[in-house]
């Protein structure tokens, strides 16, 4: 059935009952509801009704047909269906950035600047659409880059708006249909983002998306035979499940997962600028990013100016309402996620580290929602727990070393490898170390970012790269025709 509104209001609860399949809102199938609760307040704020397997199969069904034309679409046909969808997400960025604050918390000086940087997504594959050999040929063979299929790309929640745009354009400028599952914390998200894809009037069923649980939306793209490709975000765990019960059905895989990055602070560095820095990166998303530098490594000799430097600096890491402009850090998503960033921070004082600032419970004034104290750890070890583990939550831990090769060694003891920063004054020598650092993007001096340069991880961080020209080559496969 066709739906005319995408999400109702009464009582100030908002009420999301539809998928977006082939073209246009319909009631989900699926029964099954979940409250939407402000991690600011701890207050419901919403309703949301989850898809289920049937509603899954529909946009499956939907994809697979729209694939037929979609997939022999041109490079100029599929370039002007990614301008379409830039401007119809970038019509939506305060929008999409309200529905970021309200349903996870994220900081507006955080969440705009990420939903500005998704509508972007779409620009940047259309560069990398134009640069991209689609077809070479030597002698008499003749190799060409043909769309994988129908592609279910399923996202993460601490960023689901950025990680839709990311994952759609580069199936669109391949050439996939996809089926979008995202994150069933996001779905105010969702929804503004079903309305920017109906405005961006793309071909029916080239981009379907229908929200509901891991185990039941998710799992049904990664069992289905017509799914092709799976590109995932999220955690280590489901990214393992995803390789595992998807091999029955032979699926390619994109699997960006988690981090524990190092930022290595050389000996060189102006700690008056490295070191509000190196916080800034610790703390990005309220510590609840991916690529988030939770292992500061500082020079041993070097130790009480940091510590000096890092008490300052915390001051203006503050604490509050997460639609001030001000407010750095903002609550954790859910209780559950506050609760396991406690858990981290008690494990960390009885493994012997020491709190430098923070500590447990909630900040002075703070009692509603899921806010906690952005915490900094001390004489931590790197076979530490908190420096080995995802924590996911402001939680810095402030390790020394002796030497640059100590440093690098150190940096690279970790089972993930994702992202990795170097800060110092000797260039020369920062991009030495940074060319050491087994992890898929090394930093220089401070966070940036190149919507053409690949992102992904090395190690348990994941497989396969997302961003410009390496974003669109994984959703592709190589035909060679010989006469
Ligand atoms: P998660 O793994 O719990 O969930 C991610 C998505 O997978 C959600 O949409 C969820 O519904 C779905 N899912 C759950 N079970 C599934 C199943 N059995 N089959 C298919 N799909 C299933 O992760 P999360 O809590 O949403 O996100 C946090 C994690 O994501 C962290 O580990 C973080 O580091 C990682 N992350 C990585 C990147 C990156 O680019 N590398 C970016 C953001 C987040």
């Amino acid at each position: 059935m066709a739906a005319t509104e995408t999400i109702t209001e009464g009582d100030g609860i908002k009420t999301i009952t539809t998928h977006y399949v082939d073209g246009a809102f319909v009631e989900s199938h699926g029964r099954e509801t979940m409250d939407i609760i402000s991690p600011t307040s701890g207050e419901l704020i919403g309703r949301v009704t989850l898809g289920d397997q049937e509603d899954t199969r529909r946009a499956i069904a939907a994809a697979k047909r729209a694939f037929v034309t979609f997939g022999r679409t041109t490079k100029e046909e599929r370039a002007s269906y990614l301008r379409q969808l830039h401007e119809a997400v970038s019509a939506r960025v305060d929008d999409l950035t309200a529905a970021m604050v309200q349903e996870y918390g994220g900081v507006v000086q955080f969440a705009k600047p990420i939903v500005q940087s998704g509508a972007n997504a779409f620009l940047a594959s259309e560069k990398a659409l134009q640069e991209i050999p689609w077809t070479q040929r030597w002698g008499k063979t003749t190799v060409t880059l043909e769309p994988v299929g129908v592609a279910g790309l399923i996202t993460a929640w601490n960023a689901n708006a950025l990680f839709i745009c990311l994952k759609l354009a580069s199936a669109v400028g391949a050439g996939c249909t996809v089926v979008i599952k995202p994150s069933e914390l996001s779905s105010l998200q969702t929804q503004v983002m079903l309305e920017c894809l109906n405005a961006a009037k793309l071909p029916k069923g080239v981009c379907n998306v229908v929200t509901g649980r891991g185990d039941v939306v998710g799992a049904e793209l990664v069992r289905n035979p017509d799914v092709a490709k799976i590109s995932f975000t999220g955690s280590v765990a489901v990214g393992q499940g995803i390789m595992r019960d998807g091999a029955a059905t032979m699926k390619r895989v994109t699997l960006e997962l988690g981090g524990k990055s190092p930022t290595i602070l050389l000996d060189d560095a102006a700690l008056d600028q490295a070191i509000p820095a190196a916080l800034i990166m610790a703390f990005l998303n309220s510590g609840q990013a991916c690529a988030a530098g939770t292992r500061l490594l500082v020079p041993k000799s070097q130790l009480e100016g940091v510590k000096r430097g890092i008490r300052t600096a915390m001051r203006s890491f503050t604490v509050g309402d997460p639609a001030d402009s001000k407010t750095a850090i903002g609550p954790m998503v859910s209780q559950k996620q506050y609760e396991h960033v406690q858990s981290y921070i008690r494990k960390g004082i009885e493994e012997g580290a020491e709190v430098l600032v923070g500590g447990e419970g909630h900040p002075e004034g703070f009692q509603a929602g899921y806010f906690l104290k952005p915490t900094v750890f001390v004489n931590v070890r790197n076979d530490m727990t908190i420096a080995q583990e995802e924590i996911f939550g402001p939680v810095l831990c402030v390790i020394t070393y002796a030497s640059e090769d100590e440093a690098i060694r150190i940096a690279n003891d970790s089972k993930y490898g994702l992202h990795a920063a170097v800060l110092g004054t000797d260039l020369e020598r920062a991009r030495r170390v940074a060319s050491q650092i087994r992890a898929g993007r090394v930093v220089i001096n401070s966070m940036t970012d190149d919507p053409q340069a690949p992102w992904g991880g090395f190690k348990y961080s994941g497989i396969g790269r997302e961003y410009g020209r390496y974003g669109i080559e994984a959703f592709v496969e190589t035909r060679a025709i010989l006469e």
